[in-house]
């Protein structure tokens, strides 16, 4: 049961540091980051309660998903296990599989351009409620990042604003990897003055080398991977 144990450490840690920015209790979102972890490590979360997820590629969650009998988005199925958990979408997603992310996940992270937010909404039609997506940007100069540039965030806040299926909830990035959690608190303090600017209330921000500072900048939603299930074997990239 660690990953029991490792939730509770990472919650008690997400209180810490909320209490330290003068932050009211229980405002932060922990999304456990379970890509590359087997469906028992899933199980194993959630009996711990733990109910937002991510995961970070679309094909790898689709198998994942299979083994732990999730609907779709809108079937009905009367009971099934891991109700009411909330999977989250943290890799960048390509256009051409849009349709499918937006039926097996509810929050998508890595919203960065206007076609895919055009094709998200085109792919939502029929379904009740708007999908909650995220602007990831791009603060860091390394070429491999991916996520729209910050000269580009509000001409795209805008197009998707006027989308009627999406919902523009915040911003997401993640700064350049870095043993000291310092280096990147001014990545985390522009995504939150970005934020300001665009009145919008959600930040996705910090991962498990840097949350705490994260929390302190702003952080809305955290993603932990790693403190939480242990560190992840390498894996091919597609
Ligand atoms: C893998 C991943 C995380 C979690 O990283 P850890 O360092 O294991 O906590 C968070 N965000 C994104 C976008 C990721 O791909």
């Amino acid at each position: 049961m660690f990953i029991a144990e490792n939730l509770a450490a990472v919650k008690a840690r997400i209180e810490v540091a909320l209490r330290r920015a003068g932050r009211p209790a229980g405002s932060v979102t922990l999304v456990a980051v379970s890509k590359t972890f087997p469906p028992a490590a899933v199980r194993e979360a959630y009996a711990a309660g733990q109910r937002h997820f991510g995961e970070n590629r679309v094909q790898e969650f689709d198998a994942k998903r299979k083994e732990l009998e999730l609907p779709d988005t809108g079937e009905s199925k009367a009971r099934y296990s891991l109700e009411g958990a909330v999977w989250h979408l943290i890799g960048h997603l390509q256009t051409n599989k849009a349709a499918r992310a937006s039926r097996i996940f509810q929050v998508i992270h890595t919203v960065d351009s206007a076609r895919l937010a055009r094709r998200l909404n085109e792919v939502r039609a029929g379904h009740p409620d708007r999908l909650p997506v995220l602007i990831e940007v791009k603060l860091s100069e390394e070429p491999a990042k991916t996520g729209v540039e910050e000269s580009q965030v509000e001409k795209l806040a805008e197009e998707i604003r006027r989308l009627e299926r999406l919902e523009l909830r915040g911003l997401m990035t993640m700064p350049p990897w870095s043993e000291d959690p310092e280096r990147s608190r001014p990545y985390f303090r522009r995504l939150r003055e970005i934020g300001q600017r665009l009145g919008t209330p959600e930040l996705s921000m910090g991962m498990t080398n840097d949350f705490e500072a994260a929390i302190e900048e702003g952080a809305t939603i955290v993603r932990v991977g790693t403190a939480i299930f242990g560190k992840r074997k390498p894996v091919a990239i597609e």
